[in-house]
C-alpha cells in the first residue's frame, strides 16, 4: 500500500514537474499590469464579477485546474503549435481546440451578460490566464517538440528544457515577486501603450510565433545556460509580460464598456 502511494507521489510531481505553464509569478506580473489599466467600467465590472478577488489573484486558475481530470479538455487551450513558416490560418484547431479557439470562446461567454454569472466568471478566470501564456512565446512553438518540451538543457547545472527555461526558469531565478516584478518595468507613455495593445488576437500569436522562432535558434540541444543566457535575453522577458499586460486590459475594456 505505502509503495503504491509512493509511486503515485512520485508520478503526479513527475507530470507536475513537466507541466508546461509561464511561471505563477508571469501570470501574476500579467494580471497586475492589466488591473491598472482598466477603465473605471470594466473595473467595477470584474470587481463585482470576480467578488472582489484581483486579476493578479486569478491569473493561475487555468493552470490550477489540471490537477482536476473534470477540466481535461481546457488544458489544450494553453498553446497553439504552428509549423514554421505558416500561419494560424493554415492549421486545423485540434479536436479541443487550442489558444486561439479558447480565447475566442472565453470572449463569447463573458460578453454575453445573459449567462449565468458562474460561466461567465470561468471564462473570466481562463482568459485572463490564456492572454498571459499567448505571451510566453514557448505555447507558441511547433508540435514535434512540444513548445521546446522536449528540447532539453541545463539550467545552472539542473536539467531543465526550452520551455521551462522561458516559463518559469528565468523569471523566478530574477528573485523579485509579483508586486516588485510589475512596478520594475519600463514606463511606457500612452503612445507606447496604444502601439502594443494594438493589433488582432491573431496578430499576436503571429508575433510569438517569430519570437518563438529565434527563440529556438537561441540554443542547442543539452547546452548550459546560465547568466548569460537571462541576459541576453531579459528584456524580451520584460517586453512581452508588459505586452501581455497591457492587451488583457484592452480586451476586458472592450467588453466592459
Ligand atoms: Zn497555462
Amino acid at each position: 500500500m505505502k509503495k503504491i502511494a509512493f509511486l503515485l507521489l512520485l508520478t503526479a510531481q513527475i507530470s507536475f514537474g513537466n507541466a508546461p505553464f509561464w511561471s505563477k509569478t508571469g501570470h501574476r506580473v500579467i494580471g497586475e499590469i492589466a488591473q491598472e489599466e482598466l477603465s473605471g467600467k470594466a473595473k467595477r465590472a470584474i470587481f463585482k464579477l470576480l467578488d472582489g478577488q484581483s486579476l493578479a489573484s486569478v491569473s493561475n486558475f487555468a493552470d490550477e485546474i489540471k490537477a482536476d481530470r473534470k477540466y481535461k479538455e481546457f488544458s489544450a487551450w494553453h498553446y497553439v503549435n504552428i509549423p514554421p513558416g505558416k500561419d494560424y490560418k493554415d492549421i486545423e484547431p485540434g479536436k479541443y481546440g487550442d489558444l486561439v479557439v479558447g480565447v475566442q470562446k472565453c470572449l463569447d461567454i463573458i460578453q454575453n451578460e445573459d449567462n449565468p454569472k458562474e460561466d461567465r466568471v470561468f471564462y473570466l478566470k481562463m482568459l485572463v490566464h490564456l492572454i498571459g501564456d499567448l505571451h510566453q512565446p514557448m505555447h507558441v512553438g511547433r508540435v514535434e517538440d512540444k513548445g521546446g518540451n522536449d528540447i532539453q538543457l541545463q539550467w545552472f547545472g539542473r536539467g531543465t528544457n526550452l520551455h521551462r527555461v522561458w516559463d518559469s526558469n528565468m523569471i523566478d531565478d530574477y528573485g523579485m515577486s509579483f508586486t516588485e516584478l510589475s512596478s520594475s518595468l519600463p514606463k511606457l507613455d500612452k503612445k507606447e501603450i496604444k502601439d502594443i495593445q494594438q493589433g488582432t488576437l491573431l496578430d499576436w500569436v503571429k508575433e510569438s510565433q517569430l519570437i518563438a522562432d529565434r527563440l529556438y535558434d537561441s540554443v542547442e540541444v543539452g547546452q548550459k545556460l546560465s547568466y548569460q543566457y537571462s541576459y541576453i535575453w531579459w528584456a524580451t522577458v520584460e517586453t512581452q509580460l508588459q505586452k501581455g499586460g497591457l492587451r488583457l486590459a484592452r480586451m476586458l475594456n472592450g467588453i466592459f464598456k
